[in-house]
């Protein structure tokens, strides 16, 4: 497997990675995590410009410009002579040097970027999965996709010892989105999702699952619902890229309307089928 790194394409054995590294040390970096389907990038264009605006936001420089890193990823799958389904993850960090809170000086930031298989998760994406609510406890700037992730991965260990497939974050019975995913109610015909702040990663497959909403002719109403709301929920699905479109149907001990996938779920996925040319079901 090739990885793309500071010197270029290497071989993965031949990377070595410094341990006085600031996305090691503090978790000062950020990341994306793009799906692959044959090989092919799905969205590319939105992560990439999701990697820039969290690259600003905590004033980190890249040391490449937008069409760049599509043609360095695009150079990735090339070498990888990737043709199955799986993801690119990449990060970037504020680079190396020896520990100190503030930033560095001239320090270049560190990129690295592989490929690896993931295939679709086909059975829960056709039999639903189920969730448990906890507390968010993460920061005020969760539109970042940062390094920082022990909230959530506290988050996703707690739900799946207690057999769940995802953890549904609230602050304040508020529902934010999940540990790793945006998270939708269906009620009466339309789609609540919480809007788009501070509080919540602006997921790429939310992007896209706003405008299937709006092809389906479905309000799709950017207002936060609470947990209480759920019980009483049509259907209720999340999304991310290596999710999909995945339907719920059980959070904690209830079950959503007759436990199976409800119809505008499966309208909604369909249609990520679709746009993602996904032509197979493996
Ligand atoms: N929210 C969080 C906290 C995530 O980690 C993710 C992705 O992993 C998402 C939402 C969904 O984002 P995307 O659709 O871009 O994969």
């Amino acid at each position: 497997p090739i990885t793309l790194s500071q010197t270029g394409f290497v071989h993965r054995d031949e990377l070595t990675y410094p341990f006085e590294e600031r996305g090691l040390q503090f978790g000062d970096g950020i990341y994306e995590v793009i799906r692959l389907y044959e090989g092919t990038g799905y969205l590319f264009t939105e992560h990439i410009d999701r990697l820039f605006r969290s690259a600003a936001a905590i004033r980190l420089d890249l040391p490449f410009s937008k069409e760049q890193a599509m043609n360095l990823l695009t150079e990735l799958l090339k070498r990888n002579e990737m043709t199955s389904d799986g993801i690119i993850y990449l990060q970037a960090t504020r680079g190396s040097a020896p520990r100190t809170h503030a930033f560095p000086g001239d320090v270049p930031a560190n990129v690295y970027a592989y490929v690896q298989d993931m295939p679709r998760k086909t059975e829960k994406l056709t039999t639903g999965a189920s969730a448990m609510t906890q507390r968010d406890t993460r920061w005020e700037n969760c539109y970042i996709k940062s390094l920082n992730l022990l909230p959530n991965v506290l988050a996703k260990q707690a739900a799946q010892e207690n057999g769940c497939y995802e953890a549904i974050l609230q602050k304040d019975g508020i529902v934010t989105e999940g540990s790793s995913s945006n998270i939708y109610l269906v009620k009466n015909g339309a789609i609540y999702t919480h809007p788009a702040t501070k509080s919540i990663l602006h997921g790429c497959v939310r992007i896209r699952a706003e405008k299937f909403a709006g092809d389906l002719g479905m309000p799709f109403i950017e207002k936060a619902f609470t947990v209480d709301d759920i019980p009483d929920a049509d259907e209720l699905f999340l999304s991310s890229s290596t999710s999909e479109i995945m339907p719920v149907i059980k959070v904690d001990s209830s079950q959503i309307a007759d436990g199976k996938p409800g119809s505008i779920t499966r309208k909604l996925q369909y249609l990520y089928e679709q746009d993602a040319a996904i032509t197979h079901m493996n």
